[in-house]
């Protein structure tokens, strides 16, 4: 059971602590208006939050690599914390071989022994299979790059993702990753990337260091539903639609993780991830967190990241794009329309969107801007 200390009337209750809820806490504040936010875990930041091990950022619920083209989001960020200039580029584990991920001119000669676009174009041309409508991620791939590629980088890997047929996922889980016939091997194409310096933590303390942000963490919305909703006249909700709404509908889904982290010595893999594409291999990728900040060390702190079903209790990472889930949330977005006009919903859980961190920025960001434009014609 948690404590609520505060008791103080005020217009925004902000539920969450991560991106969406701090965004939006710190847009209302500079704003004039006083915000409450709680957070059921003991520390804010979200799924973002990262602390140090060993002079070490470690991303405590999974790599966050931030990436946008949103100079207006980039701005953003840039005000709490600096920068440093990683890019990611990935590599997958397929048997015994390593590539270069996402699939690439690289990828395409060390597998194949092609060395120019035009080649990789032919030999992909041959492998593609013909599909003119693809309903789902299998379809979409197989038409893009063919079996080959599909089963050595993609089909165990979203197997083991998402726990379910790639035959019912929907292709925009791919579709967020490029396929590159040139030696570009970055995995994001966007003009603004990195990871903070110091730690996504040192960012959101510093986003929330404003006066007329009251921050409650260890506090449960739903365990103090009613004295919360009474306090403030309008919410910011980031936790689960579904849940806040007691289920009325059914459950959507969501993949949940367990992550196994250990201190080792040295240097393990020499890079921040390596995936693993093969579906007998229970976990899906080992983060080795020094190198996302060149951080000089002679430890290094590893975390293999296993995928799991998510039960009621645990963690709810990603929602489950599949055409049953995309069904239930727009009742539950119709219901939220018609019963809580007063509450904005918005991040992964709220918006029930497979969002990267810029993405959700720009949500809060716009949120914010409509909530204080109806706020102004309203007065
Ligand atoms: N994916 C894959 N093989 C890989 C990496 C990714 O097939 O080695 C697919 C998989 O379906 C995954 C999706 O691409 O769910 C998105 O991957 P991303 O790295 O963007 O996932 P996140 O970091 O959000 O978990």
């Amino acid at each position: 059971m948690s404590t609520l200390r505060v008791k103080m009337a005020v217009k925004y209750l902000v539920v969450g602590a991560g991106l969406f809820g701090s965004v939006a806490a710190r847009q209302l504040a500079e704003r004039g208006h006083s915000v409450l936010m709680v957070d059921r875990r003991g520390h804010l930041g979200g799924n973002c939050y990262s602390e140090k091990v060993q002079g070490i950022d470690v991303h405590r619920y999974g790599p966050h690599i931030f990436h946008t083209n949103n100079l207006r989001v980039w701005k953003f960020v840039n005000q709490f914390v600096e920068f440093n200039n990683y890019r990611h580029r990935g590599v997958v584990q397929s048997g015994d071989r390593l590539f270069s991920f996402p699939i690439n001119l690289q990828t395409l000669h060390d597998l194949w022994g092609v060395r120019t676009p035009a080649e990789a174009q032919q030999k992909l041309a041959a492998q593609r299979v013909v599909c003119p409508d693809p309903q789902n991620l299998e379809e979409w791939a197989l038409s893009q790059v063919g079996p080959e590629l599909y089963e050595t980088f993609i089909r165990g890997y979203t197997m083991k993702q998402w726990g379910r047929d790639p035959r019912e996922l929907s292709a925009a889980v791919l579709r967020r990753i490029p396929i590159r016939l040139t030696w570009d091997d970055s995995y994001f194409d966007d003009t603004y990337q990195g990871i903070p310096v110091g730690g996504y933590t040192r960012m959101f303390e510093n986003m929330l260091d404003h006066p007329r942000i009251e921050l409650e963490l260890g506090v449960d919305f739903l365990e103090h539903r009613q004295e919360l909703e009474s306090q403030a006249p309008r919410i910011l909700y980031s936790g689960m639609i579904d849940q806040f709404f007691d289920f009325r509908f059914g459950a959507l889904e969501y993949r949940s993780l367990r992550f196994e982290t250990e201190t080792l010595a040295g240097d393990y893999q020499g890079a921040a991830i390596v995936n693993s594409a093969d579906a007998q291999v229970p976990y899906t990728r080992i983060v080795e967190h020094k190198h996302f900040a060149r951080t000089k060390s002679d430890s290094t702190v590893i975390t293999r990241e296993y995928p799991l079903a998510y039960r009621p209790g645990g963690e709810a990472f990603y929602p489950i794009s599949t055409e049953r889930n995309e069904k239930l949330l727009e009742r539950y977005k119709t219901l939220a329309a018609h019963q809580a006009p007063h509450v904005m919903f918005g991040g992964r859980l709220g918006a029930y969107r497979y969002f990267d961190m810029h993405q959700v920025i720009a949500q809060a960001l716009s949120c914010v801007d409509r909530e204080l434009g109806l706020t102004r014609r309203a007065a």
